[in-house]
């Protein structure tokens, strides 16, 4: 078995798509699992959508995610006199033949055949052609494309997903190799390049799956080594249907940009079609690449779940170290604050932010809305949580915490719930019938960290004015 090298051939489109970013990260952990070679291809010979903008924004998101690759990347553009020799050397060995038929002739041919409800093939009329014929074409500067000559049989592969695919060749096209004003067609560049780069499997979207039967045709009639195929199933919406801009943020950069940690969106990626054959969700990178193989992707399509994502992303996100907790949170606080006019924290207190909502957060970018309470005395108070924790008794209650919290010396988390224990059992209450409706006092809703956490942030005086507001607003 030569060593194992694969490649991910994005064709620039100006985003890193969360689909190529997949089939990227797969390639990559299938090289670095077997300890073979990771390269990358640039199919870049649409000049128009290829710019250098577009080439980077695929760098950078590889990057980001930390996928490296193990060569200088090729650019298919550069290959062209390359594809154009492949191409000739088809027509020297029979395997291809000049086509000198009229474009308007064939369009009108297939125009008819659609007509009458039939599948159109080319007639092969210029397969018939003899020495001379041709030789006379070619004298009188006739233009020409080059066709392949699909040899009779069936066409088979093992795809390590699908299993046995057979094609009969009678339904395979002479397709054209070369066009009439000389440049290759796709299929030519990635059969020619793909072998240039000595690329032993190729794992690939399943969109692809229909191009294989005529791209192994060309390596066998090129006499090349045919690679082992991997289509891997695509990526879905939550409505199953194919992964789109309709569906929201697709672009790996976007995520980037919304607070998702790289580490989550690799480990999220990598679940998407393929599974450790456990339970196993959160893996680090060293346990991806030590159980990703083909034989454990999956047939079916994988449905994108955003909410699994952040989930994914909280996970990391709870193990980082404090402050990098910070520095991510500070820029979308920082906007959040700015467009409101209110000042930004101080560095320590951001890191008490940080370990309050270390385990509490799903992405960085709903930090400032979690964080706003700090920042804002509550405008409104949830109504569902009004009607169901402020009773008859809450103002007196919160009147008793009031005083009591004035006279409180210290302001730390253990004072602050012995305060409120003692309460408790003076008056006879479980603790939480005192600590909901303080909460819907200083939050202005039900849910936040620990309320002692909180208090200890907001501070004494914001504590007292908030419970204050509170009892004037439950009049
Ligand atoms: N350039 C193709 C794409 O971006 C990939 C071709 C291949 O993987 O064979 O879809």
């Amino acid at each position: 078995m030569p060593d194992v090298r694969v490649r991910f051939a994005p064709s620039p489109t100006g985003s890193l798509h969360v689909g190529g970013a997949r089939t990227a990260l797969f390639n990559w952990l299938y090289a670095r699992h077997t300890s073979g070679k990771f390269v990358l291809r640039i199919e870049d010979t649409d000049k128009k959508r290829s710019t250098p903008e577009a080439v980077q924004v695929i760098f950078d998101g590889l990057k980001w995610l930390n996928i490296d690759w193990d060569e200088a990347p090729l650019f298919q553009s550069e290959r062209l006199s390359a594809h154009k020799d492949a191409v000739a050397a088809l027509l020297q060995n029979g395997s291809a033949y000049r086509c000198f038929c009229a474009p308007e002739t064939i369009v009108a041919d297939r125009q008819a055949a659609e007509k009458r409800g039939e599948g159109y093939s080319y007639p092969r009329t210029c397969l018939n052609l003899n020495e001379a014929d041709i030789q006379a074409k070619l004298d009188a500067g006739e233009p020409y494309a080059v066709r392949f000559k699909i040899p009779e049989g069936v066409t088979e592969f093992n795809d390590a997903v699908l299993g046995l695919i057979s094609t009969p060749n009678k339904d395979i096209d002479d397709f054209i190799l070369l066009r009439r004003d000389g440049t290759p067609v796709y299929m030519v560049a990635v059969v020619a390049d793909d072998a240039h780069q000595g690329v032993t499997h190729i794992i690939r979207g399943e969109d692809h799956t229909t191009n294989t039967p005529k791209q192994i045709l060309l390596y066998q009639a090129s006499g090349l080594p045919v690679p082992q195929f991997a289509h891997i199933p695509l990526i879905l919406g939550p409505d199953k249907k194919r992964l789109s801009k309709r569906h929201g943020a697709t672009s790996v950069l976007e995520y980037r940009a919304d607070g998702i940690l790289a580490e989550a969106m690799r480990n999220y990626l990598a679940l998407l079609g393929w599974s450790p054959g456990d339970d196993r969700e959160v893996m680090s990178l060293d346990e991806l690449i030590a159980a990703f193989d083909l034989d454990r992707l999956n047939k079916s399509g994988a449905v994108f779940d955003e909410t699994k994502l952040e989930w994914m992303n909280g996970q990391y996100i709870s193990t980082l170290p404090i402050d990098v907790i910070w520095q991510n949170i500070e820029p979308h606080l920082t906007k959040a604050l700015t467009e409101k006019n209110i000042p930004l924290p101080d560095a320590e207190t951001g890191l008490q932010f940080a370990e309050l909502y270390r385990e509490r957060l799903r992405s960085f970018r709903e930090a400032p809305q979690k964080l706003l309470l700090f920042f804002k005395d509550p405008s409104e108070y949830d109504e569902k949580t009004v009607r169901k924790r402020w009773k008859q008794d809450s103002p007196d209650h919160l009147r008793l915490l009031q005083q009591k919290l004035e006279e409180l010396p210290n302001w730390d988390h253990d004072r602050l719930e012995e305060l409120l224990n003692s309460l408790a059992d003076r008056l006879g209450l479980g603790r939480s019938k005192l600590i909901h409706p303080l909460r819907l006092a200083l939050t202005g809703g039900a849910a936040s960290p620990g309320i002692f956490a909180v208090m200890v942030l907001l501070g004494k005086d914001c504590c007292l004015r908030r419970i204050r507001l509170a009892l004037e607003r439950i009049k």
